[in-house]
This record gives C-alpha cells, sequence and structure tokens, in this order.
C-alpha cells in the first residue's frame, strides 16, 4: 500500500543523456545513500548492464554490497572510518579515494598483508573544505603515494577533486586550482589514469573540463542539480513515482477537527481521505499545509498535520473510494507533483526528498531488470 516506483529505463536513458554531454569522458554512476533513495543494487546492475564505466559510493560498506550483488564494474568509495582497516574493500577490489597519508598507510597495510596492489584515487581540496589534501598537503601526499606506486604497493588510478558550485567564478577558480595540483603531481613524478572533478551539475555547466571521467548523480535518476531549472530541459526523466492508496474515506460534518492540533477544520460538510504514508516513510512532517497530492487527477494539498503514519486529504464533494491510488510525487511532464514541489515546500532539494523516501515504503522496480 505505499510503493516507489522505479523507472530503471528512466536511470538508463538518463545515463545516456548524461554521457552523451559528457564529451568523450568516462562516466561514474553515483548509487551512494541507496542510490539516492532508489535502491542501490537494482540501480547498480542495470547501470552496468548499461555499460556505465564506474560505480560511486561514499563508504566502502555500500562498496562491498554492490560487490556481494556480483557487480564486476570499477566502484570508487571516498569517506572513510578512521578506523578502518581497508582489508575487505583491497580484497574486493574497492577503489580508495584518499585524502591523506595516515589513509594511504592503512591501504598499504592492507594490500601488503593481503600480498596484492591497491588501487587509489588522491583527492585535493580545490576550495569546497570538505575532503581532500589541502593545496598546501598535496605535494607530500602525491610524493608519499608516488614512492608507494615506485615500490609496487599501490596504483594510483586518479586525481580527483569536487566543485562548490558556488558561482561561475568560484568553479572556475577551483578548476584552475586543480589544474595546477594535477600539473604540480605530474613534476613530482606521479602517474595517473584519469582526473575527475565533475558531478551532475558541473558535467552540465562546464563540459570543458569532464577530464577522464564525470561522477553523475542527482541527473542519473532524473532531477535537475539546479533549483532554478528543470531536468525537462537537460532532457532527463524522473525515475521515482511515491505512490499510495486510500485505506479510508468518510463524510464529516462542518467544523470536524482533522488530525493533530487540528491545523485544518472541515469548513463544510467535507468527505476526508485516509493515506498510510507518514514522516517514518520520509514525507516531512513540515510539509504539512504545502505539500501537494494527486489522486484521479486531482491535486489537494496536505492541510491536515501529517503524522508518523498517516496523512489525511479534504477530498471536499469529490469522488473518492478507498483503493484509490494517491501519488505523492513523481513525473511532473505527466501533470504529477514533483519530488522538486516538495523540496521546495519544506525549504529543501530534491535530493533530499528522494534520498529520504524509505520507512515502509516498498520499491517496485518497473523497464528492464538485471
Ligand atoms: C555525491 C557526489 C557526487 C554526485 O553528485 P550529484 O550532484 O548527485 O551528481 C559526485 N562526487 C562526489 C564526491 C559526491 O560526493
Amino acid at each position: 500500500m505505499r510503493e516507489l516506483v522505479i523507472d530503471l529505463d528512466a536511470i538508463a536513458g538518463n545515463l545516456h543523456t548524461m554521457r552523451a554531454g559528457s564529451v568523450g569522458a568516462k562516466v561514474m554512476g553515483v548509487v551512494k545513500a541507496n542510490a539516492y533513495g532508489h535502491g542501490m543494487v537494482p540501480v547498480a546492475k542495470r547501470l552496468e548492464a548499461e555499460g556505465v564505466d564506474y560505480l560511486g559510493v561514499a563508504d566502502i560498506g555500500e562498496a562491498l554490497e554492490l560487490r556481494a550483488a556480483g557487480i564486476k564494474t570499477p566502484v570508487l568509495a571516498w569517506l572513510h572510518d578512521p578506523r578502518e582497516t581497508y582489508l575487505e574493500a583491497v580484497r574486493h577490489d574497492i577503489e580508495l579515494g584518499l585524502a591523506t597519508i595516515a589513509q594511504l598507510e592503512s591501504v598499504v597495510a592492507a594490500a601488503k598483508t593481503l600480498g596484492t596492489v591497491a588501487a587509489v584515487h588522491l583527492k585535493v581540496d580545490t576550495g569546497l573544505g570538505r575532503n581532500g589534501a589541502t593545496l598546501h598537503e598535496w605535494p607530500a601526499l602525491v610524493a608519499e603515494a608516488r614512492d608507494l606506486a615506485a615500490a609496487g604497493l599501490i596504483r594510483v588510478v586518479g586525481v580527483f577533486s569536487h566543485l562548490s558550485v558556488t558561482s561561475a567564478a568560484d568553479d572556475l577558480a577551483q578548476i584552475e586550482k586543480f589544474d595546477a595540483a594535477v600539473e604540480q603531481a605530474r613534476n613530482l613524478g606521479l602517474e595517473f589514469e584519469m582526473r575527475h572533478l565533475l558531478a551532475s551539475d558541473g558535467a552540465i555547466l562546464y563540459p570543458q573540463a569532464c577530464y577522464e571521467m564525470v561522477r553523475i548523480g542527482i541527473a542519473l535518476y532524473g532531477f535537475s542539480p539546479f533549483i532554478d531549472h528543470s531536468a525537462d530541459e537537460y532532457g532527463l526523466r524522473t525515475a521515482m513515482t511515491a505512490k499510495s492508496v486510500v485505506v479510508q474515506t468518510k463524510r464529516v460534518p462542518a467544523g470536524h477537527g482533522v488530525s493533530y492540533g487540528y491545523l485544518h477544520r472541515t469548513e463544510g460538510e467535507r468527505t476526508l481521505a485516509l493515506i498510510p504514508v507518514g514522516y517514518a516513510e520520509g514525507l516531512p512532517r513540515e510539509a504539512t499545509g504545502a505539500a501537494q497530492v494527486s489522486i484521479r487527477g486531482h491535486r489537494y494539498t496536505i492541510l491536515a498535520r501529517i503524522a508518523m503514519d498517516q496523512f489525511v486529504i479534504d477530498c471536499g464533494d469529490d469522488e473518492v473510494e478507498v483503493g484509490d491510488e494517491v501519488v505523492l510525487f513523481g513525473d511532473p511532464t505527466l501533470g504529477l507533483p514533483s519530488a522538486d514541489s516538495l523540496a521546495r515546500a519544506v525549504g529543501t532539494i530534491n535530493y533530499e526528498i528522494v534520498t529520504r523516501m524509505g520507512g515502509r515504503f516498498k520499491r517496485r522496480y518497473i523497464g528492464e531488470v538485471q
């Protein structure tokens, strides 16, 4: 009675759309955080079948789940527990994004234990201020990696960074710093196969800076990385539809309070419809009074307080029956409320809306399932 319908064909189409715009660069499909709520393994399997070059995740645990599911595509993980031993990651051929010499040393210890060579990508902070070596720390990290590579303990696959997408001036400054860091690494004798800097937003804005790979997340799922531009403008198609059903209807008199705190009272005799989705499923409680849902093609605002398990729609005198489908959000080009509109209603971004969907929602895959 609560479903996230995931259209894998839409995701495949979005991959090809982003690939076409990335001027020959490899494409990493970013499937962290359960593929932004879309379900990591089914999404990764379809991306693999579509020939994605890499898969990207934050945590090693996510990478290991991909391997356990039989995924063979190269996987990069870039956010690590300080106590991480890297043994399982190296054993399962997970490539590691690293920012510190301490991390390099731990990875090398794992490679030695396993008698193998660990594959790493070195991350430089070109201005985002998140993970990555500072420009000051960078030469020492590079020199250490160069020496470990020469000793046959690691293979440096890539050098990477991440943009803030604050303004064109800020981004271009980061691109320049990235180029300088790459140049410096080469001058220090570091050899590597690829540079990668851009996520979905950057890949759309700066095709000239795709380098050898781009890391695409939100666009794969059919969403625009920009609040002021729709996905449609980039030829991207929404993959997720969040649906439920009406589980009870009732006719109530005027002045009937509805849900906690009576944020809504009926203005006349009204039909109320009960929908079994609440904040436990990730529907933001603060969407009360702002979010819309679609029932029988009509839009209704959720006026009464969203609870943990359920919310109520005042349908007025409209026809509505138990079992009617309720769409919380889906493809706006089909006339449905969108994750973007829900995001706007609660002052967040589409990324957060789709990623937080969970709880008792069941995912159902449509399109070609691998
Ligand atoms: C999440 C993430 C991405 C993907 O970002 P999107 O904006 O969803 O395309 C790329 N690179 C890094 C380092 C990330 O953390």
